[in-house]
């Protein structure tokens, strides 16, 4: 079992929250977060980075993994900056403390207004703006040119590289809309009026996500350092995007490598192709979503029936599609576990109820046999969960609960009815 799920006397825990007390508390389903695994997730992330040498590690956690207010709050004390992607992110990263000077603004389809507003929030405007194109750099130049200031530019880098993911979740190739291609830099480069309301100050890749394998990691980063070399001015920072992947399944963590292995690999390759030419030490920036929040959390759900066609069982659950996307968008493979312990005796289907077939949370999962009111988990769902949702089918959306430290539950997002969706 998952490290942090675990029975005791039967009755299942995440961490040391007892599931099925909460579930009293609390109606069905609804999103358990444990404070202590994200602090511990994002403790174990930034000190590998320290221990691995790398200069002033910026963590700017992907807020788009998870938005929710009070554990960025959390993330946010523990000095955690934001990788946000629209201006409702960046106004919910201030919001949790996170400071301007810590946020770099992702995306490739920034309008004027989230330019103009994010400019204007703070002194100096956000930690950088990671520009994918060169038409974008136009604007950001022409509203910082208006407003009289000076916006801190980064180019992110499409290092043509394709990793081993899915392929809805890999972004690094040229047939991707993100990032880009360095002759295309050197093009935005040369444009000397662009550059009289921007500075230059780091350039990033982001190749993918739940990369498990770290070969094209590996490959863009020497490209990023090699493409640092070729830029008119040092640079401050050298952003390597987010993107590592967390074990969803059991068979991922014979795979899934540790966060020593993947600082050391960008000590190494930094090493390698930046520190052999320069000696002025860049900071390196992250943008880790999924490896800080997917184990804090956890769906909670109840059997609504079952329903047998021929051969087929479905476990029919409380939860859906609208609630936790990640199987039914990406296939993505989530593990599902019964609430109070007994011997797993048969195959079901676990499916939500919404009226689409992919909406389904696992097929021919080996469980007990679970009957209405039964509660079941699934697991890892504190990345692209809640933030992923919507009111499909015109369901409310399920609240967000966070187990405290000291032991205490806690409404950290209410659930909405019908008469909130209006
Ligand atoms: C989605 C995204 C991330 C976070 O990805 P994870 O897989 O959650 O780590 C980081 N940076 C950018 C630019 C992204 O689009």
């Amino acid at each position: 079992m998952k490290n942090q799920l675990s029975y005791k006397n039967g009755a299942l825990h995440f961490e040391r929250a007892n599931i099925s007390q909460i579930a009293k508390k609390f109606p069905t389903p609804f999103f358990l977060y444990s404070e202590t695994i994200l602090k511990n997730n994002y403790s174990a992330f930034y000190e590998a980075a320290k221990k691995a040498k790398l200069h002033e590690p910026l963590i700017c956690f992907a807020l788009k993994s998870n938005s929710n207010k009070s554990l960025l709050k959390i993330l946010a004390k523990l000095g955690s900056g934001a990788d946000i992607v629209s201006v409702g992110e960046f106004k919910r990263a201030i919001e949790a403390g996170i400071p301007a000077e810590k946020i770099v603004f992702s995306g490739v389809g920034k309008t004027k207004e989230e330019i103009k507003y994010v400019l204007k929030a703070s002194k100096h405007g956000p930690y950088s703006f990671n520009v994918e194109s060169i038409e974008e750099l136009e604007l950001i130049s022409e509203v910082a040119k208006k407003l009289d200031k000076k916006a801190r530019i980064c180019f992110r880098l499409n290092p043509v590289v394709q990793p081993i993911t899915h392929k809805y979740i890999s972004t690094g190739n040229k047939t991707h809309k993100f990032g880009m291609l360095l002759d295309d830099v050197f093009t935005a480069i040369e444009n000397k009026k662009l550059w009289k309301h921007c500075t230059l100050v780091g350039l990033s890749i982001h190749i993918g996500s739940q990369l498990l394998d770290l070969k094209a990691t590996e490959k863009a980063i020497g490209k990023l350092c090699e493409a640092a070399l070729l830029m008119p001015n040092n640079l401050e920072f050298l952003d390597v995007g987010g993107g590592l992947g967390v074990d969803y399944h059991p068979d991922d963590s014979k795979k899934m490598p540790e966060l020593k292995t993947y600082m050391e690999l960008i000590h190494r390759s930094l090493e390698k192709h930046y520190y052999a030419y320069r000696s002025k030490p860049v900071r390196v920036v992250f943008e880790p979503g999924r490896k800080i929040s997917a184990k804090a959390g956890i769906l909670v759900m109840s059997v609504l029936r079952n329903k047998v066609s021929e051969d087929n069982n479905f476990l029919i659950v409380d939860g859906g599609m609208n609630d936790f996307m990640r199987p039914s968008l990406y296939g993505a493979y989530h593990e599902l576990f019964p609430v109070k312990k007994a011997p797993a005796k048969k195959l079901y289907h676990v499916v939500g109820p919404i009226c689409e077939t992919s909406d389904c949370f696992g097929s021919g999962r080996k469980l007990p046999a679970l009957k209405q009111d039964d509660l079941i988990i699934l697991a890892d769902t504190g990345a692209y969960g809640y933030s992923m949702g919507s009111s499909y089918n015109l369901r409310g959306r399920p609240a967000e609960v966070l187990f405290k430290d000291n032991g205490k539950t806690l409404i950290i997002n209410k659930a909405t009815s019908y008469e909130d969706l209006t």
